[in-house]
């Protein structure tokens, strides 16, 4: 008789269910505890510390247009605004395209992690914009 063996969860299933720890832990205690904080360490290393930094400074604000439509705005450690896309990891940072696709050292950069992050605490900012200056957004992404 054939059985398979359960797969081995990759890190974004296991990100996944960190992320509703960290939405619950952070509903009842307003923190998140050690041992969580050491979960997301063993996935993202000194990329977590920069992204809770990123946090802590306010610089995530979910910028949504008249339409609907929305995306991740973070403002990264030297002042620049990268575009985030919901439910990915694309950034506009640099980071993004050599640490996370070149040389795949990181499952994700800062502002993409400080994003969810901060999504799954409920501590974002948030800002409408036009439909126009949203096109121009997501126009001079690459
Ligand atoms: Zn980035």
């Amino acid at each position: 008789m054939k059985y398979t063996m359960a797969k081995v969860p990759d890190t974004f299933a296991i990100m996944h269910g960190l992320l509703g720890v960290v939405k619950s832990e952070f509903e009842s205690a307003g923190q998140l505890s050690p041992e969580l904080l050491r979960s997301l360490h063993m996935l993202h290393g000194q990329t977590l510390v920069s992204a809770l930094d990123l946090i802590d400074s306010k610089k995530v604000t979910i910028v949504t247009s008249n339409s609907g439509r929305w995306v991740y705005q973070v403002t990264g450690s030297a002042g620049t605004p990268y575009v985030c896309l919901p439910d990915s990891i694309f950034c506009q940072c640099p980071a993004f395209k050599f640490s996370v696709l070149k040389k795949k050292d990181s499952v994700m950069c800062k502002h993409v992690l400080a994003a969810i992050l901060a999504t799954a605490m409920g501590v974002t900012d948030k800002k409408t914009i036009s439909d126009e200056y949203m096109m121009d957004l997501l126009f001079h992404m690459d």
